[in-house]
């Protein structure tokens, strides 16, 4: 049986996520719970729906339409969809008359996948570019990665895997020859911390970074700065002497990921949004924890 998968976006002409320029699919689903997160929309392995409220004219119909009586207006008009009851159906988000409703989310099987990547090849040729596996995270539906992965190789188009490291490492040794880049988070260097702010533990993550280290995969490291989070010294020289252990050869690069507010997606999806800073982090902060990679001898970039 054919593996299906599940995805959220498709973003052509990127020039953020690898080299030259990508076609960047996003996978929905992700074990993580980073309070970031700057695509609340990938969380879920299930589709969604996001409400616009400043769209809606308060017709009602999605609650007419709802089969599962998920979607409710309190006596202020405002929306309440009840996210353990919606299966994700999408009835609501297409009669709606002013697209207040989105559906995020689609099934698509490798053969429809693959077509839709194969209409930039010639993008891809030309700027030495080529597609990248974002998310969500795309290690969370390995087979599906798997194959498609082989599928593009099989037609000569390189591959990026962006990932949060959080996976079984033999998932990572399934896709290691299919895949000619992983871009690569750091987060909170200290377990506790990496718990507190994402939901799960590190030592998958450093265990798995010292994997494809040791298989000499090509790597791009990206550490989010998030002004006090991950900006403190303590977490950037915790990172920075876990490096200086490791041979760096095949680390391409470390790109720092300056924070922006996203407030307003989990709004839209009904999700917590638990980031108590708004700001984005400053030159200077931004400066010092360029140094502090720098002398271990990386190339180190703002921005991905
Ligand atoms: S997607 Fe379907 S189940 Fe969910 S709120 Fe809309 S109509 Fe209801
Ligand atoms: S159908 Fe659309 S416009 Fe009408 S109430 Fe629902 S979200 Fe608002």
């Amino acid at each position: 049986m054919m593996v299906k998968g599940i995805i959220f976006d498709i973003k052509r002409y990127a020039i953020h996520d690898g080299p030259g320029i990508r076609t960047t699919i996003f996978m929905k689903g992700c074990p993580l719970r980073c309070w970031w997160c700057h695509n609340p929309e990938g969380i879920s392995p299930k589709p969604d729906i996001m409400y616009f409220s400043f769209k809606c004219i308060h017709c009602h119909t999605c609650v007419k339409a709802c089969p599962e009586n998920a979607v409710s207006f309190d006596e202020n008009e405002i929306q309440h969809i009840d996210r353990e009851k919606c299966t994700g159906c999408g009835i609501c988000a297409e009669l709606c008359p002013t697209n207040a409703l989105r559906l995020v989310g689609k099934v698509v099987t490798v053969d429809e996948l693959i077509r839709e990547i194969e209409k930039d090849i010639k993008f891809h040729d030309s700027s030495d570019g080529g597609v990248t596996f974002s998310g969500g995270e795309p290690l969370f539906q390995p087979e599906f990665l798997e194959d498609i992965l082989k599928e593009c190789k099989k037609r000569y188009i390189h591959t990026t895997v962006d990932t949060s490291g959080y996976a079984p490492t033999r998932i990572l040794e399934k896709i290691l020859s299919y895949t000619d880049l992983f871009l690569y988070d750091l987060k909170l260097f200290d377990e506790k911390e990496h718990i507190k702010y994402t939901g799960v533990p590190n030592e998958l993550i450093k265990k798995n970074l010292i994997f494809l280290v040791e298989k000499k995969a090509n790597v791009i490291l990206r550490f989010p700065v998030i002004p006090g989070i991950t900006d403190t010294e303590w977490n950037v020289k915790g990172w920075a002497r876990f490096l200086s252990e490791l041979d760096l050869s095949s680390i391409q690069e470390i790109d720092l990921l300056p924070y922006h507010d996203v407030g307003e997606k989990f709004n839209r999806l009904g999700r917590e949004y638990k980031m108590e800073v708004h700001h984005a982090p400053s030159d200077e902060t931004l400066k010092w924890i360029k140094e502090e990679f720098k002398g271990l001898g990386l190339k180190v970039k703002i921005g991905g």
